[in-house]
C-alpha cells in the first residue's frame, strides 16, 4: 500500500487510536504525543476540523463567544490568536484548528479518508482490531472516540427524493466549491439552528426562497460584532478569568444565571433584564436568565410571551409572525438557535413561509415537490433536517466488546454509559463528548474529557494494567442519576436531540425518551469525574 510519505500509514499497531480529528480529537492527540504514546488519529474526512470541516453553509458560525471556544491549554496559543469576531465564522474556525494542528506538529499523526467500519475486542490480548472502509485492519490497545455529537445527518424519507433533477443536499454536506444560488428557486426543509443560520444569508442571494416549517423554533438575536485589536488585547489579559468563569457556570460559558428568585422580582425588573439580554450577545438570553425559566412552567410562559412579542415587532405580517412563534413548547426547553436577521427575512418579497404541519410535503418530484395542496418548482432543495445525535456516529461503527457484546444493541433504546465516558462490556474505549456527558460549551467539556481519558491511560501505565472496563452496577447508578436529573427540568419535554427525538429515525419517536445528556451542569459533572479519578477510578475494573 502507498504510504504517501506518511509513516503512520505504514503502521498496523498502535497503543491508542483516536477516531475523529475535530476539536476533541486534536487536543487528545496533542496530550498523547506529549506523553510519548504511539498514537494516531483516524478521520473519515479529507482533512481535520470535524464539525467545522463539514458544515460550510453560509452563515455557519459559533453560538459560543469565540474566546470561550478556543483551547485553554496553551498560553502561547491564547496570546497569539486573534479572533476577528465575537462569534467566529466557520472559515476562521477551521483556520484556527488547522493553525493549532500545525503549530503543535500534530498533522503527521493524523490519517484522513479513513472511515472505521468495525471494532472487535480480543479478550486474549486486550486489543482492538479496527476494520477501515479502505480494507485496512489496524490493532490498538485503546480506542478514544471523538466522533462528534452532531456528525451523522439524517434525511427525511419523502417519496420521489431520488427523482429530483436539481441540486439537493443536507447542509452538513454544503458543497465545498462556491454554490451560486443567484437566480435559483430554493426550498429549505426544516427550521432548526442550522437553517436559522443560513436562511437569512441565502435569502439575499436567491431569486426565490420557500421555507417549509413543520414546527417553529424559538430563536433570539446573536448580536455579533467585530473584535478590534484593543478588545482582543483586553480579552487576552483576562483569559484566566474567562476560563475560571466558564468552569463554574452550568453551561461552560461566561453567561451566569440570574440567581434572584423570579417571584421576588417585579415585572418591571424582569422586563429590564430581558430587554438587556435580548439586545446583548450570545446565549445570555438563555443562560443569564432567571433559573426558574428552566424549571417553572409559569415563569417560562411569562418569558416566552415576552419573546413572542419581540418576534411580532420584527415581522411585518402578523399572520406570518404567529406562524413563527412556537405554540407547543416554551423558550429554552430546546437548544435555542441564535440568529442574525432571521425574522426580518420573512419581510422580504422573495421569501415565502409554508406551514408544513398544516399542508405536509407529500412527495418530491423531478422538478420540485408537492404538498397536500400545492405543487412547487425548485432548482435546489436543502434538507436541513437534523442529525442522529449523540449515538449516531458510534452506532454506525460495528463495535463488539466482551463476549461479542454489540454497543449498537445495548443502545437500541438509548445510550447507557458510565459518566458519559465508558460503557460496561466495551473495555479499553473512552468516549469524548459521548452521550450522558454534561452538555456545555463544546471545547470546555472536550478538554475536560480529554484530560480525564489521558489520566486514565497514565494510571493504566503506572499500574501495568492492560484492560479497563466500567462496572455494570456503576453504569446503572449513573444512568439512574442521569434519568433523575431529567425529572427536574422542563427540557425533559423537548422534542429535540435532548430527548433523542428524530422523526426520520425508527425508535426515536417523541415520548420514547433517550437520555442523551447529563442535565446537572458542568460543575457538578466535573466533581463527579474528579471524585471517580481520585478514588482509583471508582466504578472501573482493571486487569
Ligand atoms: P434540528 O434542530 O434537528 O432541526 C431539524 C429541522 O428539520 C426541524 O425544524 C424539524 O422539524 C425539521 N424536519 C426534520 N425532519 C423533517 C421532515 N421529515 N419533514 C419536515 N421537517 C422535518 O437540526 P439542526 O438545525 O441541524 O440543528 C441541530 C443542532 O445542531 C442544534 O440543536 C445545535 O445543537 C447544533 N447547531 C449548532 C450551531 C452552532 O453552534 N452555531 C449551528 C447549527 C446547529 P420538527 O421540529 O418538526 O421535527
Amino acid at each position: 500500500m502507498a504510504t504517501n510519505g506518511n509513516p503512520q500509514l505504514a503502521r498496523r499497531d498502535y497503543e491508542v487510536v483516536v477516531i475523529g480529528a475535530g476539536v476533541a480529537g486534536i487536543y487528545q492527540i496533542k496530550r498523547l504525543i506529549d506523553l510519548g504514546v504511539n498514537a494516531t488519529v483516524l478521520d473519515a474526512n479529507d482533512d481535520l476540523g470535524g464539525t467545522w470541516y463539514n458544515n460550510r453553509y453560509p452563515g455557519a458560525r459559533f453560538d459560543s463567544e469565540s474566546f470561550t471556544y478556543g483551547y485553554s491549554f496553551s498560553k502561547e496559543l491564547l496570546d497569539e490568536w486573534h479572533w476577528s469576531e465575537q462569534f467566529s465564522p466557520q472559515p476562521e474556525t477551521l483556520r484556527y484548528l488547522t493553525h493549532v494542528t500545525e503549530k503543535f506538529g500534530l498533522r503527521e499523526y493524523m490519517q484522513f479518508g479513513c472511515r472505521v467500519d468495525a471494532m472487535v475486542f480480543d479478550e486474549d490480548t486486550d486489543t482492538w482490531t479496527l476494520s477501515l472502509q479502505d480494507g485496512r485492519k489496524l490493532t490498538t490497545h485503546f480506542v478514544i472516540t471523538a466522533v462528534g455529537v452532531l456528525s451523522t445527518p439524517t434525511l427525511p424519507k419523502f417519496e420521489g427524493m431520488d427523482s429530483f433533477k436539481g441540486i439537493s443536499f443536507h447542509p452538513f454536506y454544503w458543497p465545498h466549491e462556491h454554490l451560486d444560488l443567484r437566480s435559483k428557486r430554493v426550498a429549505v426543509i426544516g427550521t432548526g439552528a442550522t437553517a436559522i443560520q443560513f436562511i437569512p444569508e441565502i435569502a439575499k442571494e436567491v431569486s426565490h426562497l420557500t421555507v417549509f416549517q413543520r414546527r417553529p423554533n424559538w430563536a433570539a438575536p446573536l448580536n455579533n460584532s467585530v473584535i478590534s485589536d484593543e478588545e482582543m488585547a483586553a480579552i487576552r489579559a483576562r483569559y484566566d478569568e474567562i476560563f475560571a468563569t466558564c468552569s463554574r457556570t452550568p453551561g461552560g460559558f461566561e453567561h451566569e444565571p440570574d440567581r434572584r428568585p423570579f417571584n421576588d422580582v417585579t415585572r418591571e425588573e424582569r422586563i429590564a433584564l430581558w430587554d438587556r439580554l435580548y439586545d446583548g450577545p450570545g446565549f445570555g438570553i438563555w443562560l443569564s436568565n432567571f433559573v426558574e425559566i428552566f424549571v417553572d412552567e409559569k415563569a417560562n410562559a411569562e418569558f416566552s410571551a415576552y419573546i413572542a412579542d419581540r418576534i411580532r415587532q420584527r415581522v411585518n405580517d402578523p399572520a406570518i409572525a404567529e406562524k413563527l412563534i412556537p405554540k407547543d413548547h416554551g423558550f429554552g426547553i430546546q437548544r435555542v438557535p441564535l440568529e442574525t436577521g432571521y425574522f426580518e427575512t420573512y419581510n422580504r418579497d422573495n421569501v415565502e413561509l409554508v406551514d408544513s404541519a398544516e399542508t405536509p410535503i407529500t412527495r418530491i418530484t423531478e422538478t420540485g415537490l408537492c404538498t397536500s395542496d400545492r405543487t412547487f418548482e425548485f432548482d435546489v432543495i436543502i434538507y436541513a433536517t437534523g442529525f442522529d445525535a449523540f449515538t449516531g456516529a458510534l452506532d454506525r461503527i460495528d463495535i463488539r466488546g466482551l463476549g461479542g457484546a454489540k454497543l449498537r444493541d445495548k443502545w437500541a433504546d438509548g445510550p447507557v454509559t458510565y459518566l458519559g465516558l465508558l460503557v460496561s462490556d466495551i473495555p479499553n474505549m473512552v468516549m469524548l463528548a459521548g452521550p450522558q456527558t454534561a452538555a456545555t460549551n463544546f471545547p470546555r467539556g472536550a478538554e475536560l474529557a480529554v484530560d480525564w481519558a489521558t489520566s486514565l491511560l497514565e494510571y493504566m501505565r503506572e499500574h501495568d494494567y492492560s484492560r479497563f472496563v466500567a462496572n455494570e452496577d456503576a453504569e446503572q447508578r449513573w444512568f439512574e442519576h442521569v434519568k433523575e436529573m431529567y425529572k427536574g427540568v422542563l427540557m425533559s419535554k423537548a422534542k429535540s436531540w435532548i430527548t433523542g427525538y428524530n422523526s426520520n429515525l425508527e425508535g426515536h419517536e417523541y415520548g420514547k425518551t433517550r437520555y442523551n445528556i447529563y442535565t446537572g451542569g458542568g460543575p457538578k459533572y466535573v466533581k463527579t469525574l474528579n471524585r471517580a479519578a481520585e478514588n482509583s477510578y471508582d466504578g472501573v475494573s482493571f486487569l
